[in-house]
Formats: structure tokens, C-alpha cells, sequence
């Protein structure tokens, strides 16, 4: 059943004859949809066709090939199976919320219904769109399981103020998603499918950054990286999930972060799964995800210092003139030539794989505030790193663990550093004591 408490007016126009259009943008799958789905149902019941559309911007906050190559082979396939569905799929490319409303125009679209996505450049097509448009617009939360407007009007100060909000309202909304059907009112006009590797190879894109051969785009290779975490991992994550070298994490957020997995399938399978491991990893994928989304939502400066809390500002302000006993250029941390191999490890991990351990990257993070020359590049730097270089980049996670590890954000003060402040913080002898720093130096090594 679909909880009217997930959908939100972006305008206030009544419906108009003419096809439903679904605009698909974070959530890119067909099943576990709750955006797509409650666009199936306004379309059934006022008998109309029901369209799919993805807006395809040029260089989408710095978007490489890598990142590009996972989210276009992952639509190639999902336009085949909304085929089977009858559901026709048009991709558009340009300005997206100009191409999508020439698009409503030609097509006589009757309603809109858009993905909630916190971002700004997001939140500036939705805005604007459905500003300009005489036609609803209906924005649905399929990514946060309880919806982010519902869950809380205002910025958390944390996981510990999120946590008990949520817990609250979960019971009501982690229920079975309901699956898309058939739809029986077709669209008289054809469209032509897209081949990804016809428009990758036309694409003005950042080519330096190699796409991933072990990493499958894809809602199926999703579904099957989950199947693999519940029989092998899951069991492991509470006792080691911090540990570099024990692969004890999902490895999920690629497929989460461009919407080919729904983080509430993975929820309800886990949950079902039960055991030891469930309670730690619902922590990460229901509330930290989830406080990602509110900080970003509530905080338009998510992704520089500016975002930092009141007590993170002075202190980094304190301790800005602080000498630093290194200090490097973003290319000299890109090409991963610090003095400290452990953080080369990392750097080259982030290059090679499009991934950096979860508990690495605070460590990561956190040493490129201790040697950049002011903390507003350091954050700079880390959020260009990452975005990148990371398959799951461009993501509220992202800017909120960036914030977390540069600025204090959903943390408290700690013992006051040189450069911190009281900002926590994270050495190589710590990590030393967590996990095995020589066999993980030795797994990323070039030259250390
Ligand atoms: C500096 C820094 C940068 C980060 N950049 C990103 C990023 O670009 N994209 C991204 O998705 N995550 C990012 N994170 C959060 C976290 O590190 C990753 O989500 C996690 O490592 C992804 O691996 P996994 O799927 O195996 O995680 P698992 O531990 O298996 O967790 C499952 C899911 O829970 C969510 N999750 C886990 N940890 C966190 C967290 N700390 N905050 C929010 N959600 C979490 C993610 O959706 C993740 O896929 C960053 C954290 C830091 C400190």
C-alpha cells in the first residue's frame, strides 16, 4: 500500500488529460519503486499511458566515465524490462528541467511524478520545473524509508536526535513494496531504446577516470550483491565490519547510491534475516543513510565548511594559523605521494577500485585536514576526491561523511590537536590497533 505520507506537492496545479510521466532520476530501478508505482496507480486510474523519463545533464557534478558507465549500462537494462511492462523509456539529454518540459509539451503530459533528492542541483530542476509547468508535479521519497520530509521538518543535531524519530515511524513504512505491473493503456508514440555504449563513446565526458570491470551495473547485479552479503557477510559485520582486510561490509552503496537497489528491500531482507549482524548494519543503512539525507536536505552548504556547526567553526578558526608538519596540494594527494603509506593505501584503493573501506575513509578524510593549508580546502579537496573517484560519489552519504570527518557535523568536541581544535581525531598508531595497517599498506602498495 502506498503512504500518501511519502508523496509531496511541488506545485498546486490539478491533474490534465494526458499520459502520467514518472521522472526518474535517483531511483533507477522498476521493482521496489515507490515513486514509479504510485505513478502506475495515478495512471491507472484515470486509464492514461504511463512514460518513463530520465534527463541526462553533460558533466553532472564532475561526473567521470567511471560514474557515468554504471549509471547508463544500468538504464540500458532497465529500459528493456519497463519494455516488458509496456512502459516506454526516453532519455533526454541537456538542461534537465528545460528538456523535460519541452518534453511535457510535445507529449501532452497530464502529471508529473519526480524522486525526492536532497542535493541542491537536484532540488534546483524539481523547483523550477514544477514552477514553471501548469501541470502537477509530485515529488515521492523512494530512497529514505521513513520519507525524509516525515520523518523531521528541521536539521538533526545527530544519529542520537534521527534515531528515536525513526524508530518510531518504522514499523509504518518498512512494509512490502508493492510490484509495477503491465500497464494496459499504451502510448502511441515509439522510441527509439538507447545503446549506453553508443552514447558513452558521444558523451563529452572526463575519460581519465577508467569504468570498473568487477563492479556489474544493474538492478539484477544489485539484488545479487545483496544475496551474496546475506549469506556471507552479514554474519561477520558486527564483529568486522571495521576491519579493512575482512570484507564484513554489504559493498552495497554503488547500487544504492544510483538507485538500482532499494535501500528498503535491503532492509526488509536483512530484518528478515535476522541474526546478531542486523541490528549494527540497520544502524548504517536506516539511520546514518537517513541522516544524510536530513543534513542535506535542511543544510543547502552540505558540501563546504560553511556547513560546519557553530562550535566546529571556532575551533578550526582557533587553529587555523596552526603549523602543520605536512602540507600538500590536491595533485599531490590525487597521486597519493603523502609521507604516511596508510593513506596512499587508501588514495590508491579510492583510484583502482572506486571504493574506500567505510572506516578508512574518516581516516582519509581526516588526514587531509591535518595537511592542507586551510580547512576550507581541505574540504574542497576530499569532496573532488571523492566525488571523483568513488562509484558512490555525488552522494548525501558522501557530503555528510565528509562533514562528519571535516567539521564536526553529527559529532560532539573531543581533546583539543593542533589544526583540529577540538575536532576528533584519527591517527595511524589508532588504526594500527584495529586492524592489520602493514597487510592492508601491502594489499593498495605501489612503492610504500
Ligand atoms: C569521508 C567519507 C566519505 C564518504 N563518502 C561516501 C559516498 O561518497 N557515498 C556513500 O554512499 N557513502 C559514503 N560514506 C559513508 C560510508 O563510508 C559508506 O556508505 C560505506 O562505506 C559504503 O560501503 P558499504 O555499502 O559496504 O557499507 P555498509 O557498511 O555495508 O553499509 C550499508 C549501507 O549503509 C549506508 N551507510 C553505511 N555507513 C554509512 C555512513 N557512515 N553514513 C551514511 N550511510 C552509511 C550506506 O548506504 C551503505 O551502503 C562516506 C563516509 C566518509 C567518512
Amino acid at each position: 500500500m502506498f503512504d500518501a505520507r511519502r508523496s509531496h506537492a511541488l506545485n498546486h496545479h490539478p491533474p490534465a488529460d494526458g499520459p502520467l510521466l514518472y521522472w526518474m532520476s535517483r531511483e533507477q530501478r522498476v521493482d521496489d519503486n515507490w515513486g514509479l508505482y504510485h505513478a502506475q496507480q495515478l495512471a491507472l486510474q484515470r486509464k492514461v499511458p504511463l512514460v518513463v523519463a530520465f534527463t541526462l545533464a553533460d558533466g553532472f557534478l564532475g561526473a567521470t566515465l567511471r560514474q557515468y558507465g554504471f549509471m547508463l549500462r544500468g538504464l540500458e537494462q532497465l529500459q528493456q524490462r519497463l519494455a516488458e511492462l509496456a512502459i516506454p523509456f526516453v532519455l533526454l539529454r541537456g538542461e534537465p528541467s528545460v528538456e523535460l518540459l519541452r518534453f511535457v509539451a510535445q507529449a501532452g503530459i497530464g502529471s508529473v511524478v519526480c524522486d525526492f533528492d536532497p542535493l541542491r542541483i537536484k532540488r534546483h530542476w524539481f523547483d523550477r520545473a514544477a514552477a514553471t509547468a501548469s501541470i502537477p508535479f509530485i515529488e515521492v521519497d523512494g530512497h529514505n524509508i521513513v520519507p525524509c520530509r516525515i520523518a523531521s521538518p528541521k536539521r538533526e543535531f545527530g544519529a542520537y536526535t534521527l534515531r528515536p524519530k525513526l524508530k518510531r515511524l518504522l514499523a509504518e513504512f518498512l512494509t512490502e513494496i508493492p510490484p509495477v505491473v503491465r500497464h494496459p493503456f499504451p502510448w502511441q508514440q515509439t522510441v527509439q531504446p538507447f545503446c549506453a555504449e553508443a552514447l558513452l563513446a558521444d558523451l563529452p565526458l572526463d575519460r581519465s577516470v577508467a569504468e570498473l570491470a568487477d563492479s556489474v551495473p544493474g538492478q539484477a547485479a544489485g539484488a545479487e550483491a545483496l544475496t551474496d552479503f546475506l549469506d556471507g557477510g552479514l554474519q561477520r559485520y558486527a564483529t568486522s565490519a571495521n576491519d579493512p582486510l575482512a570484507e564484513a561490509q554489504s559493498g552495497l552503496s554503488p547500487w544504492l547510491h544510483f538507485g538500482q537497489l532499494a535501500p528498503q528491500r535491503v532492509a526488509l531482507q536483512v530484518a528478515r534475516y535476522g541474526g546478531l549482524a542486523a541490528e549494527p548494519f540497520l544502524e548504517q543503512l536506516i539511520v546514518r543513510r537517513e541522516l544524510s539525507d536530513n543534513f542535506c536536505l535542511h543544510c543547502p552548504d552540505y558540501d563546504r565548511l560553511d556547513c560546519a556547526p557553530d562550535w566546529a567553526r571556532s575551533t578550526l578558526e582557533q587553529h587555523r594559523h596552526d603549523p602543520r608538519s605536512y602540507c600538500y596540494r590536491l595533485e599531490q594527494f590525487e597521486q597519493a605521494v603523502t609521507h604516511d603509506p596508510l593513506w596512499n593505501a587508501a588514495q590508491r584503493q579510492l583510484v583502482a577500485t572506486g571504493r574506500i573501506h567505510g572506516y578508512l575513509r574518516m581516516y582519509w578524510a581526516k588526514k587531509i585536514l591535518e595537511w592542507t593549508a586551510s580547512p576550507e580546502e581541505a574540504f574542497a579537496s576530499a569532496v573532488y576526491l571523492n566525488d571523483r573517484y568513488a562509484l558512490d560519489g555525488r552522494d548525501p552519504n558522501g557530503y555528510t561523511g565528509i562533514a562528519w570527518s571535516l567539521a564536526g557535523v553529527h559529532d560532539r568536541a573531543w581533546g583539543r590537536r593542533p589544526v583540529f581544535g577540538t575536532i576528533r581525531f584519527m591517527s595511524a598508531e589508532g588504526c594500527k590497533r584495529k586492524f592489520d595497517v602493514a597487510g592492508y599498506v601491502q594489499r593498495w602498495s605501489g612503492r610504500d
